[in-house]
């Protein structure tokens, strides 16, 4: 044990930082003059940023690189959650991904638990998907033209998914919800869609509403540049609230083309549906001739390996894929019922296409990564170690003292720092994210690398061991003790 002067203190001697065996600092014998004793949560923030400053973790090179990519591009990111802004700090920049493991360019080790925000299941860069990819390379990274392995991609996915009838490849979740929601609107001849407060399906204009506070609110633009023609279709409801939207249903008779809904958020935080709200969603969208669509970009392949819908036993009309069935490549899906999939071009009216869609890259990593999925007790390992994890999490958690609560389903887990139970984006709210953003930087001092943001599911892989589940709760447990 080392003890020092607290540095920032104005009368030295009398403020004592500890320093724990773990690396980390405490802080002792407050006296009343020291900077530290503010308020309980500024000092707690002082304490996370001084640990941050007195850590052993490098961050040189991280910085260098940042410093110069906001000057090429849009906040040095080219998605916004990578840039940390929720939690503060900069992000990590990564040199390399292995297993359940990233490497950072300043050689600093983390164990994952984003796993390239979803794709990396079966591990990163899986020696298997790897060894088919370089193979495929040779033959060329792109044709524009038929090839078979998009046929056994799609016969995969067919076979894998109940409701899939027939499927459609593009490049990404983005493009396979905005895909579906014009097939919805052309198959019904209706307009108006209605999705759920919390849930995100990718960045296309229709979608980009956030409901307000009422029961069901008309949409309105979430992002500049979204024209208020292009969303006012677009009604929202509180996720797990069957009754709103039935109300929704009353309110516009024959005019709602479908409903479109993640089957267990992962954008608000992990949030679980009821299955009484699935099986309503099923019956409501049937009785008024309109469809249901899963977005399963997030758990389809995760939950099961025929995703949320089977797992829950409901058959939506279309349903959207992305992330896992790319193996790591940019690739998304969208598929369903013949009658309804048979409308998109070129064998009906609907028009989508795409210049790298289906591409032999990608399909090779799909197709790769759902084989090694398809083996005995996959999601056996993968419910057991996840389970662990967060089942473990809640009880350190609340034996500190913390209000916690959180989850998991297969391989998709998360929690908040709140009593719950979170049943929607509204609860999800409640959490304490001062907290988290304490918590979030502690871990990542500590090498567990986590999403940057409290309202993101968290994943596991089949690289994941009990060894690493294991040093994960040992960094928490002292971790809760500290935040
Ligand atoms: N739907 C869901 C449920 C998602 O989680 C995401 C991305 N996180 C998308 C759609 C959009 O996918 P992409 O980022 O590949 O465009």
């Amino acid at each position: 044990m080392l003890f020092v002067s607290c540095p920032f203190c104005v009368s030295p001697g009398r403020q004592i930082l500890e320093k724990k065996r773990s690396g980390r600092y405490n802080i002792e014998n407050i006296g009343r003059k020291c900077h530290f004793k503010t308020t309980q949560s500024s000092y707690r923030n002082l304490l996370t940023l001084l640990n941050a400053v007195l850590s052993q973790r490098k961050t040189s090179k991280s910085e260098e690189i940042m410093k110069e990519a906001v000057k090429l591009m849009p906040g040095g990111v080219n998605s916004p959650v990578r840039a940390f802004r929720s939690v503060g700090g900069n992000p990590v920049v990564f040199k390399r991904v292995k297993g359940s493991k990233v490497y950072d360019v300043d050689g600093n080790e983390y164990i994952d638990y984003v796993g390239t925000w979803g794709p990396a299941i079966v591990g990163h860069a899986n020696e298997e998907v790897v060894e088919a990819l370089k193979e495929a390379v040779e033959n060329g990274t792109s044709f524009g033209a038929p090839c078979e392995l998009e046929n056994v991609l799609a016969r995969m996915v067919i076979e894998a998914v109940p409701s899939v009838e027939m499927v459609r490849f593009v490049n990404s979740g983005t493009e396979a919800c905005m895909s579906a929601l014009r097939l919805m609107r052309a198959y019904t001849g209706r307009e108006k869609i209605i999705k759920f407060a919390g849930c995100f399906h990718g960045h296309a204009d229709p979608y980009l509403v956030q409901a307000g506070s009422g029961v069901a609110t008309l949409g309105l633009p979430d992002s500049p540049g979204v024209p208020k023609s292009t969303t006012e279709n677009t009604l929202t409801a509180p996720y797990n609230d069957y009754q709103a939207v039935e109300n929704l249903f009353h309110m516009y008779p024959n005019q709602i083309a479908g409903v479109i809904l993640e089957p267990v958020v992962g954008n608000s935080g992990f949030i679980l549906p009821d299955k009484s709200f699935l099986e309503g969603l099923r019956y409501l969208t049937k009785r008024e001739g309109s469809l249901l669509c899963f977005d399963e970009v997030m758990t389809g392949f995760r939950i099961s390996y025929g995703g949320a819908q089977e797992y829950f036993q409901i058959q939506p009309d279309l349903t959207t894929f992305g992330k896992i069935i790319g193996g790591g490549l940019p690739v998304g899906a969208y598929g369903g019922r013949k009658d309804i999939m048979e409308l998109v071009a070129p064998s009906g009216p609907v028009y989508q296409s795409g210049t790298l869609s289906g591409n032999p890259l990608a399909m090779t990593a799909g197709i790769k990564t759902l084989e090694i999925l398809k083996r005995p007790d996959t999601y056996e390992y993968l419910e057991r170690i996840t389970r662990k994890l967060v089942n473990s999490m809640i009880t350190i958690a609340q034996d500190a003292g913390h209000e916690f609560c959180g989850g998991n389903l297969s391989a998709m887990f998360g929690f908040f720092f709140t009593s719950g139970p979170v049943k929607n984006f509204q609860d999800a709210k409640n959490s304490d994210l001062a907290k988290f953003q304490r918590f979030h930087r502690c871990m990542l001092e500590r090498g567990i690398y986590l999403a940057p943001s409290q309202f993101e599911a968290g994943f596991t892989s089949l690289q994941h061991s009990e060894k690493d589940i294991e040093e994960t709760l040992q960094v928490f447990t002292q971790v809760m003790k500290e935040i």
